[in-house]
């Protein structure tokens, strides 16, 4: 914030943003892109600045409110008992008056017509002798929405990730290939499936415990997720094992994201005392075909992993196409 009200831009150069110098620019992109809604008052309690955080959660734009008093009353503020804030308890008069900082939960008007709850937090904009040149007012939406927004996400964090590795889990994983044979069929948008088994897995639980087990799990995963391509898939099959749908690919990508993969894991390691953990992976590699289901795309890729398993582990084997 320092950038934007340098001295010399407040006091009486707090008139509007196409007095700010172009590096501003870059503050009021910043500013732009916060979900929290600011505006800017200056001494005269008109409003120089408006962000879209303040223009979603009010309705209000920024051209209807630019240049408009606070006490023009387009926000009308009115505390729980429905009390108008701007008549005696506004807390930008006060912030002007004293210089201090402060923070109320207040309701607002939204241009709509119904009441939104936000958290207001109203901070003085000093000027270098210490003098207060205007406000800033931060305010962000504190309606049960937002906390409805969050139990969603977590909901569908429950539903859809594994819980230790945090990558898709296996109804999710199951989901996801369905849809993906389905565009094989209508569109011909063929997609591999990677099939990864961790090596001799039981021996490293065996040896340094479950917990230890648990992280290498976790290793796996995430050096499996930056072998992909951002819009590749990686799911938590069960136990030690994941399924990789690797999207717009032929036989060469796909062999060369799945020796990726192996290669990745295979120069992990974790450090849990002073020994090294390292393991490899086993992967069997398809790619999907429009006569495929969830089960025989699933099984080839499965058999060839064993394949690989047989053939001295730390290997992929990718199906040879027609
Ligand atoms: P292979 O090379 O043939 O795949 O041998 P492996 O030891 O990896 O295979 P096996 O199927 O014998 O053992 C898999 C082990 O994975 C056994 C099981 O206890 C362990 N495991 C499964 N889920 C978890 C988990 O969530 N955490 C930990 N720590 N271990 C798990
Ligand atoms: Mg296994
Ligand atoms: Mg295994």
């Amino acid at each position: 914030m320092s950038g934007v009200w340098s001295p010399e831009m407040s006091g009486s150069h707090l008139v509007s943003w196409s007095d700010l110098r172009t590096g501003d620019e870059f503050y009021r992109d910043v500013l732009n892109h916060l979900y929290d809604g600011v505006y800017f008052l200056d001494r005269d309690r008109r409003v120089i600045f408006w962000n879209r955080g303040a223009e979603r959660i009010t309705g209000f734009t920024a051209t209807e409110v630019l240049g408009n008093r606070c006490m023009d009353n387009i926000l009308m503020h009115v505390d729980e008992q429905g009390t108008n804030l701007c008549e005696g308890l506004c807390p930008v008069a006060a912030t002007l008056a004293d210089g201090q900082s402060r923070e109320l939960e207040a309701y607002l008007h939204h241009k709509k017509g119904h009441r939104v709850p936000v958290l207001v937090r109203v901070s003085p904009i000093l000027e270098s002798d210490g003098v207060v040149s205007g406000v800033v007012q931060v305010f962000s939406d504190n309606s049960s929405k937002i906390a409805a927004v969050e139990r969603i996400n977590e909901l569908e964090r429950v539903a859809f990730l594994d819980a230790l590795t945090e990558v898709g889990n296996r109804r999710y994983t199951e989901m996801n290939i369905r849809g993906k044979l389905d565009e094989v069929r209508r569109y011909g948008w063929v997609f591999g499936v990677l099939f990864v088994d961790i090596d001799h897995f039981k021996a490293i639980n065996d040896k340094y415990g479950h917990d230890t087990g648990d992280e290498v799990l976790k290793m796996v995963a995430r050096t499996m997720v930056g072998s992909l391509r951002p819009f590749d898939f990686l799911g938590r099959w069960g136990g030690e094992e994941f399924v990789a749908l690797i999207v717009n690919v032929n036989e060469g990508t796909l062999r060369s994201v799945a020796e990726r993969c192996r290669a990745l894991v295979e120069s992990s390691s974790l450090q849990p005392d002073e020994d090294v953990v390292r393991v490899t992976v086993s992967i069997g590699a398809v790619l999907a075909r429009p006569d495929d289901t969830l089960e025989t795309v699933v099984d080839r890729a499965d058999e060839l992993m064993y394949r690989s398993k047989k053939a001295g582990r730390n290997c992929v084997i990718v199906e040879s196409g027609p």
